[in-house]
């Protein structure tokens, strides 16, 4: 599938999720030669479903590419935890079946998803240590500690027989990210003295100047916020930014308050962060029910849902729908962290609802409460300054960040970029830099307990009947092509009760009239009654209604003597 004239061995890298998109990061680096690579992978994660995927919570890549050439596949190698990272490896790996590499945080967030997860039972995890070393199939990988907003975020450098690339996963520079490591600054230095072929990284932020900031004066703002609350104190913010769990329950200690983890998220990233060393420090978060005798000054929770996820605690608190936590006149809900692109119709919907409870909100105007975990400009720059790399090429990022970080890196003076999408192949040496095919790179969704391609029928037909409705109509003839009795029609989501007499007959008659016309032979054959009677169907609705509902028809016929 790779085109190459040459017998030579290449280096190649193949994006099949997480470009011109922020999410689903799945990547592949190759070596060898021409139509024999030996692969791995670096992350494999999902993205969620939007307004065009009603229904669907959550996407996967389609890992058909390297699923087809799985024997030369050596391993998966995780950046760190997060589900646009890891997420699709519980359900994709039965398909590669590799060993997977992970650092011992994001391990343990992994094992705790494959519980449920039948087909991953024997997964192969090796725990790799921080800024440890090891090989993959024909790369010899060192991890650096980069920061972010989970713990472990580890830039892999992979180093080959063509060059070294250095791949990012996601990365800031925070000197005090509050729980875990700095930035290994001098491993950078000695990389870009090394000599780096290629950078492949982060863009999510390649529109922000200056810096994305550091965890560590969250505190300060927080605790201030927090002392001019007198009820009850919710803080929301995401699941797995350990370092704010930190922050959060360090500002409400100082105040006094109690904390109080409310959200299966939570629970489970506290446990694989104690597990593995983090937040030992403090003493153990309270169960919601444990809290209900606390003083309404003295607690605070901590929830999921910041996004206005629907069933996550916060919405359902909302909603006045949780069990243990009621929020009401008086109350506060403090909101550390960002508004999702996209995800602004939800927040709203959720922060009217507290409002009306007589709730106060507080979001984050101005940046005291939240950080980014991605790089801004400044951090791009300073990163390139370090490694020095001879290609960039921007990924986690839409096309207009791709091409933000692309002009970056050039002002940066890095000799080559390139711009890609899912399914490029880039053959990164020998020679310069090229895009040299275009590989499938779809889209599966997670339907109930089955993944199906989102290009499936099953899928576009049900898009189609959200937005168009159902109608199967059933007609019965006799041997000779006439139709017996009234034909049935059953629609869903169009036709309002008392509009279906009317409906009914101008269809009936329209069909009975196109069957008189038809010729003897033509009405003998129920594929074509079938489909006279399903365009005739169709007009009626797109002319009537101004909808193209999904269409069924069946065609029974009553043979003589039967
Ligand atoms: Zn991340
Ligand atoms: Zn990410």
């Amino acid at each position: 599938m790779v085109k190459s004239k040459s017998s030579e061995n290449e280096l190649l890298f193949v994006p099949l999720g997480g470009t011109e998109e922020i999410g689903m990061n799945f990547n592949l680096y190759g070596y060898g030669n021409p139509g024999a690579h030996d692969w791995i992978i670096i992350d494999l994660g999902i993205t969620f479903g939007d307004d065009t995927t009603p229904s669907i919570d959550v996407i996967l890549p389609d890992p058909r590419f390297i699923v087809e050439r799985k024997d030369k596949l050596a391993g998966i190698v995780l950046t760190h935890g997060h589900e646009d990272h890891l997420g699709a490896v519980p359900y994709l790996w039965d398909q590669l079946r590799c060993p997977v590499y992970a650092t011992p945080f994001t391990a343990a967030l992994l094992r705790s998803k494959l519980e449920f997860e039948e087909s991953a039972q024997d997964m192969e995890i090796i725990v790799v240590p921080l800024l440890g070393k090891f090989d993959v199939g024909p790369f010899s990988i060192e991890l650096i500690t980069l920061t972010h907003s989970m713990p472990e975020p580890n830039a892999c450098v992979v180093r080959s027989p063509l060059g070294t690339i250095f791949h990012t996963g996601d990365w800031k520079f925070d000197p005090d990210p509050v729980v875990g490591l700095a930035s290994d600054l001098g491993a950078l230095k000695i990389l870009g003295d090394e000599g780096v072929l290629a950078a492949i990284g982060d863009s999510t932020n390649a529109f922000v100047s200056g810096i994305s900031g550091s965890e560590a004066p969250i505190f300060n703002n927080l605790s201030e916020m927090i002392s001019k609350c007198t009820g009850r104190v919710a803080v929301a913010c995401f699941a797995s930014n350990v370092a704010r769990l930190k922050t959060i329950y360090d500002a409400a200690s100082t105040n006094g308050r109690a904390v109080c983890l409310v959200g299966r998220s939570l629970w489970r990233i506290n446990a694989a962060a104690r597990q593995t060393g983090y937040l030992l420090d403090l003493p153990a978060f309270i169960e919601a029910e444990d809290a209900d005798d606390i003083p309404k000054d003295q607690v605070l929770y901590i929830c999921t849902g910041s996004q206005g996820e629907p069933r996550a605690a916060l919405s359902r608190i909302a909603a006045n729908d949780h069990r243990q936590v009621k929020l009401g006149k008086g109350d506060t809900v403090i909101f550390s962290s960002r508004k999702i692109p996209g995800n602004e119709l939800s927040i709203s919907r959720l922060q009217n609802k507290l409002v009306q409870n007589d709730v106060s909100v507080i979001n984050d105007e101005n940046g005291s409460i939240h950080v980014s975990g991605h790089p801004a400009e400044g951090e791009l720059i300073k990163m390139y300054q370090y490694v020095r790399p001879q290609i960039v090429v921007p990924v986690h990022g839409e096309p207009r960040h791709l091409k933000r970080h692309a002009e970056i890196a050039q002002n940066c003076q890095v000799p080559e970029t390139i711009l890609v999408k899912n399914g490029s192949v880039v053959r990164l040496a020998p020679g310069k830099a090229q895009i040299i095919d275009q590989v499938h790179a779809g889209r599966f969704v997670l339907d109930g307990p089955r993944i199906i391609p989102l290009e499936s029928d099953v899928f576009k037909d049900r898009m189609r009947i959200l937005y168009n409705g159902v109608v199967v109509f059933s007609l019965v003839l006799d041997a000779s092509g006439n139709m017996l009795g009234t034909p049935h029609l059953t629609t869903h989501g169009l036709v309002e009760e008392d509009e279906m007499p009317g409906v009914l007959k101008s269809i009936s008659e329209e069909v009975e009239d196109a069957l008189i016309s038809m010729s003897d032979t033509d009405v003998m054959d129920d594929k074509k009654v079938n489909e006279v009677a399903r365009i005739i169907v169709r007009r009626s609705f797109r002319y009537t209604h101004k909808k193209r509902p999904l269409t069924t028809v069946h065609v029974i016929r009553i043979k003589d003597g039967v």
